[in-house]
């Protein structure tokens, strides 16, 4: 299988014949194509299986065709349970959507909340978040959900572990209910599956 038959358009494959990559690893050939059909995913994954690349270049397909950002509005957010993966996510979002006229961002804490708020204010594409600031970005009215389409929780074992349980409760509060879901996680114990049932609807559930 090539990148080509998955489904992604020329912008896409241009940046990710670019980085090198000759096909599609394994669980990116089963979720990149159930994530443009708009099904929500549940994949196990670990790190080092190319499981960015697997939410990130059909989420920047689906949001190419669709219509602008308005102030203060996000598209897609995906959640993350540190800083360190937010910056990595970000930067994998912004490598492959080089070609693309869309617009992405990304917040966590332990620094200035003023710039995050400046480059929330026209509204982005994606952001890459971590749950505490993103709270904090949405109780000053910097970020907003009702244009929502996708939300990705990665590596949500972690963030279970990390005690982010309640954030992400918060969270599932203001955005809307209408939306695609995906959870990417490196292990489903009970407690994930717990949570990931009352957040996905139908998903398609893929490991490799
Ligand atoms: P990840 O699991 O998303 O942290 O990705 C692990 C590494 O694999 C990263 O350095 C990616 O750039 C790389 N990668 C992702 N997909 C592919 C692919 N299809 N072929 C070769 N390398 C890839």
């Amino acid at each position: 299988m090539s990148f080509s038959k998955l489904g992604l358009s020329d912008s896409i494959l241009k940046a990710i014949e670019q980085k090198g990559y000759s096909e599609p690893s394994p669980i990116q050939n089963q979720s990149i194509p159930a994530i443009l059909n708009g099904k929500d995913v549940m994949a196990a994954a670990q790190t080092g299986t190319g499981k960015t690349a697997c939410f990130a270049l059909p989420i920047l397909e689906i949001l190419s065709k669709k219509k602008p950002t308005k102030s203060n509005q996000v598209r897609t957010l995906i959640l993350t349970p540190t800083r360190e993966l937010a910056i990595q996510v970000s930067d994998s979002v912004t490598t492959y959507g080089k070609y693309l006229p869309l617009k992405s961002s990304v917040v966590f804490g332990g620094v200035k909340i003023n710039p995050q708020m400046q480059r929330l204010c026209s509204g982005v594409d994606i952001l890459v978040a971590t749950p505490g600031r993103l709270l904090d970005l949405y109780s000053q009215n910097s970020v907003k959900f009702d244009m929502l389409e996708i939300v990705v929780f990665d590596e949500a074992d972690r963030m279970l572990d990390m005690g982010f349980i309640n954030d992400i409760k918060r969270i599932l509060k203001i955005l809307p209910s209408k939306k695609q879901t995906l959870m990417f996680s490196a292990t489903f114990s009970n407690k994930i599956l717990t949570l990931a049932k009352s957040l996905v609807n139908n998903p398609v559930e893929i490991s490799v």
